[in-house]
């Protein structure tokens, strides 16, 4: 499998000279089997670029899996191109727990006077994905899926094959349990040897008080996790919004540190563009 980040900020897109490094889109991973079936995670504005790609090499079924229906997780949706492509086929997939249809939710902020095409009225073909005891397969892909903590509650995904996995879990609150949410001892559990962790890490440990209870993680309480569970590497992910490449690099510089021991993972930031070869 290989993953591929289209945006990894977190709350809202950004532009600037002083965001170059990391992007400005807001959350979306693109996860290709080896069969190059193609699986993605959160339709923040990063889809938008992805849309581009995927039609210009005429591609037109895609399994497409949101962690929540926060803005910044759906806000690419409108203007992800495969959507007004009557050939195309979008599997969609919830986050469960609420019991809540996940087309009746996306319709109310894809209608006017918010957008003029409401979603019923998008030529593609849409239908919705079950899980079945929390899995759900994409060709080779399996894909658990597990409650985050998280206000208005949220999903985690681990993606396996050939024996490789990546768990994304974003808008993770780990030293608060939200209505829905589970322990640390259960997120350890559910991230347990993956290859890579990508995490919330919004905040640094100083500014977290100021913003507990928002649904976030500090990069100290990632960087527990990722060892608590023995992952290969975690990547830090959902940027502050105004958190610059300098100020960026400064965090990603502490997390290395806090993750200084001998057979501790490997540290890195998802940026844009970022990507990596699961089955090399
Ligand atoms: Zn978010
Ligand atoms: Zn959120």
């Amino acid at each position: 499998m290989k993953v591929r980040c289209w945006g990894a900020r977190g709350s809202v897109p950004v532009s600037g000279p002083e965001y170059l490094s990391y992007g400005g889109d807001t959350s979306c991973l693109e996860i290709r089997s080896k069969d190059d079936d193609i699986l993605i995670l959160d339709a923040g504005t990063g889809i938008r670029a992805l849309g581009c790609e995927l039609a210009a090499r005429q591609r037109s079924d895609v399994t497409l899996l949101f962690s929540h229906y926060h803005w910044d997780h759906i806000q690419g949706l409108p203007f992800f191109k495969l959507l007004y492509n009557p050939k195309a086929r979008l599997a969609l997939g919830g986050i469960g727990g609420g019991g809540e249809n996940l087309l009746r939710v996306l319709s109310r902020a894809l209608r006017p006077p918010f957008f003029p095409v409401p979603l019923d009225k998008v030529p593609s073909t849409l239908s919705v994905l079950s899980y079945t005891e929390e899995t759900l397969r994409v060709g080779s892909l399996l894909v658990r899926r597990v409650a985050a903590s998280h206000p208005n509650k949220g999903a985690g995904f681990r993606v396996e094959e050939d024996g490789r996995s990546l768990v994304y879990l974003t808008d993770n609150e780990l030293s608060l349990r939200h209505r829905g949410g589970l322990s640390f001892a259960d997120y350890a559990a559910f991230c347990k040897g993956a290859d890579l962790l990508i995490h919330d890490a919004e905040y640094t440990p100083e500014e977290y008080p100021q913003r507990r209870g928002w649904g976030h993680s500090h990069f100290a309480d990632a960087a527990r996790l990722a060892r608590e569970a023995g992952v290969g590497a975690l990547g830090l992910f959902h940027h502050n919004q105004e958190r610059t490449d300098e100020a960026q690099d400064l965090l990603l510089a502490r997390c290395r540190g806090l993750l200084s021991r001998p057979g501790d993972p490997d540290c890195l930031a998802l940026h844009q563009g970022w990507a990596r070869d699961f089955s090399a």
